[in-house]
């Protein structure tokens, strides 16, 4: 039985005040969210304050990116080392915004996802496709190049504990939602990708879907057999919304 996950990626928003109404009101309603696992990926220079905003609760602290270097001369680098000095669980790899904003590949991607699992956090993978890309029918050769180029570094025994998120990129933050069925249907292909590696990991492996999940779209979405809740951008900075979003998996 795979537990349901609700992340919340802040993205480049926040502020020290903001942060602490937005924790507080996650806070307050916490107690309705009955099944999904909670959490929270902020700026990583806010990773202090919300760490301790949420001691004490059920919610989960993540990272939004991390370096694939230890140490060294990285200027403006943070290191899976340096999360430790949180109790930090989750790092998001391989966004989209990483990939086309700050040309991440797939290599760097599982070169970073070889780092987080040495470190002994849980990525959450993201995988999808561009408009031209699903446009072109090839969206399960998308996903299947950067499933394939971590499990070739890292090999499919690293998929154990490990989250991935089917973010189509045509409906990160456009309002576009992929159907319920068009979501399924990748999802359904992924872990059936993973389990001609290893049926055990690819049934236990938790699917994540993101893309414009709001708090009417979320309830259709999750009650998909292969989702297995959302990663949340635009509707995770409002306390209601995102609460209204976890509860949907309830
Ligand atoms: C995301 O960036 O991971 C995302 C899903 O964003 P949004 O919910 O705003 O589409």
């Amino acid at each position: 039985m795979r537990q349901p996950m609700v992340a919340g990626n802040w993205k480049l928003n926040g502020s020290s005040e903001s942060n602490k109404l937005l924790i507080d009101g996650i806070k307050q309603g916490l107690g309705e969210v009955k099944k999904a696992q909670v959490v929270v990926c902020p700026p990583s220079v806010y990773l202090g304050q919300v760490n301790d905003l949420i001691d004490g609760t059920e919610i989960l602290l993540g990272v939004q990116n991390v370096s694939e270097q230890v140490s060294g001369a990285y200027t403006g680098e943070i290191s899976v080392s340096m999360l430790g000095d949180f109790s930090c669980k989750y790092a998001i790899l391989g966004h989209s915004e990483r990939r086309s904003l700050y040309a991440e590949s797939d290599e760097l991607v599982a070169k970073k996802f070889a780092a987080v699992k040495e470190a002994h956090l849980v990525p959450i993978f993201c995988v999808g496709e561009l408009l031209e890309e699903r446009e072109a029918n090839q969206t399960e050769d998308v996903v299947a190049r950067q499933i394939d180029a971590v499990i070739d570094l890292v090999g499919i025994s690293a998929f154990k504990d490990v989250v991935i998120a089917y973010e189509p990129v045509w409906a990160i933050g456009t309002g576009k939602t992929a159907t319920p069925q068009q979501a399924q249907d990748v999802h359904a292909f992924i872990r059936q990708r993973l389990a001609t590696h290893d049926a055990e990991i690819a049934q236990q492996t938790r699917i994540l879907y993101g893309g414009s999940v709001k708090p009417s779209n979320a309830k259709e979405i999750f009650n998909m057999p292969d989702i297995d809740g959302g990663l949340i951008g635009g509707a995770s900075l409002k306390a209601e919304d995102f609460l209204a979003i976890c509860t949907a998996a309830n």
